[in-house]
């Protein structure tokens, strides 16, 4: 049992970030070479997914945007397992309370 567990934490929003998946970014025109040394810059990698209550090896680094508005609707990158990064998953996912997220502005500059 993996992938979609979509827990929602007691405090919701006020104690995890809330983020989606930003539609199309598997696609390779969007792909950023070297997304995970990239992220490994700002912040370390971690081994498992950073979604909460998901235990597998994080294998991608996906593109999220915020759906609590708190950063301004700006992109991040957070490594989450294949099924997190499944670009048709449109939920909002809670991260993990140790969860760091890096803003692809940062990347891209
Ligand atoms: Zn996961």
């Amino acid at each position: 049992m993996s992938g979609y567990a979509s827990w929602r934490p007691a405090g919701g929003m006020n104690t995890h970030r809330c983020v989606k998946n930003v539609n199309g970014t598997s696609a390779d025109r969007y792909a950023v070479p070297h997304l995970k040394q990239k992220y490994s810059e700002f912040a370390s990698y971690p081994s498992t997914c950073q979604v909460l209550g998901c235990s597998d090896h994080a294998t991608a680094t996906a593109h999220v945007i915020s759906c609590d508005g708190r950063s301004g609707g700006s992109w991040s990158l957070v490594p989450v397992c294949a099924a997190h990064n499944n670009h048709y998953q449109t939920e909002p996912m809670y991260l993990k309370t140790s969860a760091q997220t890096v803003r692809l502005s940062k990347v891209r500059r």
